[in-house]
């Protein structure tokens, strides 16, 4: 018999899990990364890809039914394919995803899904190569775009793309992303620019939110209607336009989701945050290297999670906008990378 599930303290069961592989990335998103200098994570605190599936066995024997790689960039992690095999061979884990930049997809995407990888997240912000490079800071749209088409064609279906949306710098492409997704037969998720670790240039004013978003498409298309959630859980709300095109809105800032959040999130170095926005994680790494057995990881993840009563972006939305401004400042990562959303992977 199935033992029932795991839940936290508002009832939320451990269901959805996230590896952050690797804290480096080969692009620097305004909104992620717009600093010149980082603190990386020592090398020799990266899990082992024996580690993590170790770990992602521990969390699936609790709960867990979908894992997503992501990072920092993972397709910079050196021979990322087999980590995927590791993971597709867990037992009761039935959603395997990864989200990338798209910069390294084409030459991998073949590899990725050999591999036993179900489905692909690719970000892409804009169509237009010069804005690419001033928010990217590196020039590389092309790839990005050869990256796309080899996931289609390698059937890493269903294609998902991720774009943030930010006040003033891409929100005039909106219908434009919407129709580059049509034609790679891919599903458009529009996210509203969040206030999370790395994001330390954020201000209220550059959001563009989930209704200015709705607003924009009702306009282009004549109408949206909601899709029904098939999952309660799931971050992003589907909408159709009328001649039936699926898109999805994430959003964090105006409409958080945390009442039926059933994700976490491990970084490279072993660290599980319950929350986004968490400041505290909670070490595996040590324990796993002192050799704790398979039973005592999972108790300490039963305790953990059984605890967790965060609600991050909710108690962020109640603040009013003139008290909310960047979450951490540049100075307060540098002295707790931890705390960037690159190292915590989105
Ligand atoms: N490098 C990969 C990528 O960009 O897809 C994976 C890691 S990235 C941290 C995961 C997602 O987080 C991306 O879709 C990115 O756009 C999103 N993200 C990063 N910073 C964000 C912010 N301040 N607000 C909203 N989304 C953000
Ligand atoms: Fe951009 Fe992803 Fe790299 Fe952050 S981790 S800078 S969102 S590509
Ligand atoms: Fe989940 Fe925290 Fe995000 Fe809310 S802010 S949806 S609790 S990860």
């Amino acid at each position: 018999m199935t033992p029932p599930p795991l839940r936290d303290q508002l009832g939320r069961p451990l269901r959805t899990l996230r590896f952050s592989v690797t804290d480096r990335c080969n692009l620097r998103c305004q909104y992620c990364m717009p600093e010149e200098e980082y603190v990386w994570l020592p090398r020799k605190d990266l899990l082992s890809f024996e580690e993590t599936a170790f770990l992602a066995a521990r969390f699936a024997a609790l709960g867990v039914r979908r894992v997503r790689i992501t990072g920092g960039e993972p397709l910079i992690r050196i021979h990322l394919p087999e980590l995927v095999k590791r993971l597709a061979g867990v037992p009761h884990i039935r959603d395997l995803a990864l989200t990338t930049n798209g910069v390294l997809l084409a030459d991998q995407a073949e590899a990725l899904k050999a591999a036993g990888l179900h489905r692909i997240t690719v970000s892409i912000d804009t169509l237009r190569p010069e804005r690419f490079r001033s928010l990217t800071r590196r020039d590389r749209f092309e790839a990005v775009c050869r990256g796309i088409r080899a996931a289609r064609e390698a059937g890493l279906a269903p294609l998902k793309l991720d774009t943030v949306v930010m006040r003033g710098f891409n929100d005039d492409e909106i219908v434009e992303l919407f129709e580059f997704a049509t034609a790679e037969e891919a599903e458009i998720r529009f996210i509203e620019y969040m206030d999370v670790g790395g994001a330390t240039a954020w201000r209220p004013g550059l959001v563009f939110d989930a209704e200015a978003i709705r607003d924009v498409m009702r306009r282009r298309y004549g109408s949206v209607e909601a899709i029904p959630a098939s999952d309660p859980a799931a971050p992003a709300r589907r909408y159709r336009t009328p001649d039936g095109r699926a898109f999805g809105i994430i959003a964090s800032v105006t409409e958080p989701f945390c009442r039926t959040c059933d994700r976490s999130r491990i970084t490279a170095d072993g660290r599980w945050f319950r929350c986004l926005y968490a400041s505290e994680g909670t070490d595996l790494r040590g324990p796993l290297r002192e050799g704790r057995t398979a039973r005592e990881m999972e108790a300490l993840i039963a305790r953990t999670w059984s605890g967790r009563a965060d609600r991050g972006a909710e108690e962020r939305a109640a603040l009013p906008d003139h008290e909310r401004a960047p979450l951490f400042t540049a100075s307060d990562l540098r002295s707790d990378p931890h705390q960037e959303m690159h190292t915590r992977g989105g």
